[in-house]
């Protein structure tokens, strides 16, 4: 036996847990481990070593825990917001295109009529038209502007007092 046999021995040991070997490394190792006292007290000590660390238990803190659960429901709860706001503006962008083509219509039947009645340039008439058609438009992008709810906390005092509830 010679000192690469044993580093051998050592690599398969640990392999085994791992991934395995195959059956003629297996054998081989069997028969070394048998001959070799060295490499048989290692296989001892791997295998105490890793059933100290499978029955050692692994828990999370229950206050990290409901921290979390909490934190996923308030992800969904922003999630579902978001997409109920993607609608509305996806209605808002629909009734804006319908408002702009109708009045655009509108506005070019009535300007050449109105600036004959009331005998004034087209211009002036072509102008307050304008003002009249983008009205809708900047009056929505003032309410979107004004409209920005705030959560009553930021979500990170929101967390801290809620892992300081479980906390004892
Ligand atoms: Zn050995």
């Amino acid at each position: 036996m010679n000192n690469s046999d044993h580093e051998r021995a050592r690599e398969l040991l640990l392999l085994r847990d791992v991934e395995g070997v195959c059956d003629s490394d297996a054998a081989w190792l069997a028969s070394h481990l048998a001959g070799c006292a060295e490499c048989s007290s290692f296989a001892e000590e791997l295998e105490l070593t890793e059933s100290a660390l499978r029955s050692m238990p692994v828990t999370a803190p229950l206050s990290l825990v409901s921290a979390t659960q909490a934190q996923v429901r308030q992800r969904v709860a922003e999630l579902r917001d978001q997409e109920a706001r993607l609608f509305l503006i996806g209605i808002s962008f629909c009734l804006g295109l319908l408002w702009s083509a109708g009045s655009a219509f509108v506005g070019w039947k009535f300007s050449g009529w109105l600036a004959e009645k009331i005998h004034v340039a087209p211009w002036i008439v072509a102008t307050g038209l304008v003002v009249f058609w983008l009205a809708p438009a900047v009056a929505i992008a003032i309410g979107l502007l004004a409209y920005h709810p705030l959560p009553s906390r930021s979500r990170a005092d929101w967390l801290a007092a809620h892992i300081g509830e479980e906390l004892p």
